[in-house]
């Protein structure tokens, strides 16, 4: 038999209750007679800690995240310091034109440059291993673009950006503002 009240429950070894009133939550089902607790309230509860499946969304951009950390590496290029951004921009886009899911934050790295010398510096930029020999042609071209004069270089220069820049999001300028002479 079902009894209305805890105590005559309790009194009778009953498990349960129901007092045909609603809890503080509007329910109307049973109580467990050792807490007084309305069973629905205990599975709303449970339900609260029940892991919720990952869309597939989710997992699929963690697929993504993972592919470019295990892929992606820092390789240092020379380049005068006035086409550092010229540099990392391309390789942002290479690096976007391979993983164009991944969130762009993780193909930048900030780094000082290192081994200034006659204007140039190694610049450190990150991408996949199979884009380093397109990037050595970028770093030697822009190279090799100043026995030009400084007109056409910063023509040339301005292009590559803009090239680039539709792309990507031109990064932060503070990035290489470091001079490493
Ligand atoms: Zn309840």
């Amino acid at each position: 038999m079902e009894y209305s009240d805890r105590k005559a429950a309790f009194a009778n070894g009953a498990k349960t209750y129901n007092t045909g009133k609603p809890c503080k939550n509007g329910h109307t089902t049973f109580r467990y007679t050792t807490s007084g607790t309305c069973a629905e309230c205990i599975t709303g509860t449970r339900a609260l800690f029940v892991p919720v499946a990952k869309s597939p969304a989710d997992t699929e951009q963690r697929q993504i995240m993972a592919d470019v950390t295990a892929n992606i590496m820092d390789q240092k290029f020379r380049v005068f310091h006035q086409d550092a951004i010229a540099l990392m921009t391309m390789a942002e886009a290479l690096c976007v034109a391979r993983w164009p899911a991944a969130p762009t934050s993780m193909f930048r790295v900030k780094a000082a440059a290192t081994g200034g010398a006659a204007g140039t510096a190694m610049y450190k930029v990150r991408i996949h291993p199979d884009d380093t020999l397109t990037m050595r042609r970028v770093a030697e071209a822009l190279i090799a673009q100043h026995s030009r004069t400084s007109s056409q270089l910063a023509e040339m220069r301005q292009a590559a950006i803009t090239r680039a820049a539709e792309l990507v999001d031109l990064p932060d300028d503070e990035v290489y503002t470091r001079d490493p002479r």
